[in-house]
């Protein structure tokens, strides 16, 4: 998609992937600085790790706690967080309301804090995060606290109880967790566990395009959303850093949709 926008707005510039032992970071960040690279996304399980080789962070970057895109500014390395951007825009177009909401997220990684931070912000009235470990969801409550004085957080593990006491006044239900990645992923959340009502849930997996938690939800009558859309508006958003141009979005859109399929 990034190759396609460049392209469409005749820029001359070049999105490369690269898969990088963890081991090789530290040297791949050095050797980084000394070339004339304008910019690059980073992704599991550097989001973190990078934060020492920046010169700057965004704000949200800062509370999110974790870097995906960052821009060559002069002689340093300056840090962003797209994926707060790509969330909240993708809710926006499915038509899923935040404000005044009640959501559940599921997860106590980066994916998670980036939705937390987002769901705030767009005035959640209420956010519980469940996580497998119980304490990683009581920090990124901890955290968010820090930057959203008053918010209404709880946090849990992901036990059946807990989640079914969560989903029972829940509007939005957000999978932050890599469980459906994989072919053989157990279902986190039953059709037991579900409310009798219809409420919106989103996957932030958008390969496979429908885990079994969305065909599950879908199948109960739930409005449902995969992350393909997240994954556009934060490329969307990276690209606009880097380039200080309007993104092609539809193109870019596009392109994403034909490599899912
Ligand atoms: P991460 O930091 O590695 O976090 C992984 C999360 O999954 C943790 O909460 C972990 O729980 C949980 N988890 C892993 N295996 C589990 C299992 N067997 N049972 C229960 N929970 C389990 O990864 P991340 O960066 O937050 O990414 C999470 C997901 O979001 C990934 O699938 C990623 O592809 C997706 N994502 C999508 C977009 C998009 O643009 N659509 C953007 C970012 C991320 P513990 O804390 O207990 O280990």
């Amino acid at each position: 998609m990034h190759n396609a926008a460049f392209q469409k707005l005749g820029l001359d510039a070049v999105y490369l992937p690269f898969e990088l032992p963890p081991l090789e970071f530290t040297r791949l960040m050095r050797e980084l600085k000394k070339t004339s690279l304008s910019g690059f996304n980073i992704t599991v399980p550097f989001k973190e790790k990078i934060m020492p080789f920046l010169g700057g962070i965004s704000r949200e970057a800062a509370a999110v706690g974790a870097v995906n895109t960052v821009k060559r500014r002069g002689k340093i390395f300056y840090g962003y967080n797209t994926d707060v951007y790509g969330f909240t825009r993708a809710l926006e177009e499915a038509g899923f309301t935040v404000k005044g909401k009640h959501a559940v997220v599921l997860g106590g990684g980066g994916a998670a804090r980036a939705c937390v931070y987002a769901l705030l912000r767009e005035k959640a009235g209420q956010v519980t995060v469940l996580n497998r470990t119980a304490e990683r969801a009581q920090q990124l409550i901890r955290d968010m606290r820090g930057h959203f004085k008053g918010a209404r957080l709880s946090s849990g593990n992901m036990s059946k109880e807990k989640i079914k006491e969560a989903l029972s006044e829940t509007d939005l239900l957000i999978n932050a967790t890599s469980v459906g990645l994989k072919k053989n992923d157990p279902l986190l959340v039953t059709k037991q566990l579900f409310p009798k009502r219809e409420i919106a849930v989103c996957d932030l997996i958008y390969r496979p395009a429908q885990t079994p938690l969305l065909k599950m939800a879908a199948a109960s009558g739930n409005r449902v959303l995969n992350g393909l859309p997240m994954l556009l508006y934060q490329g969307a958003g990276a690209f606009e850093i880097w380039t200080g141009k309007k993104a092609p979005v539809e193109l870019m859109r596009q392109k994403l949709v034909l490599r899912s399929n």
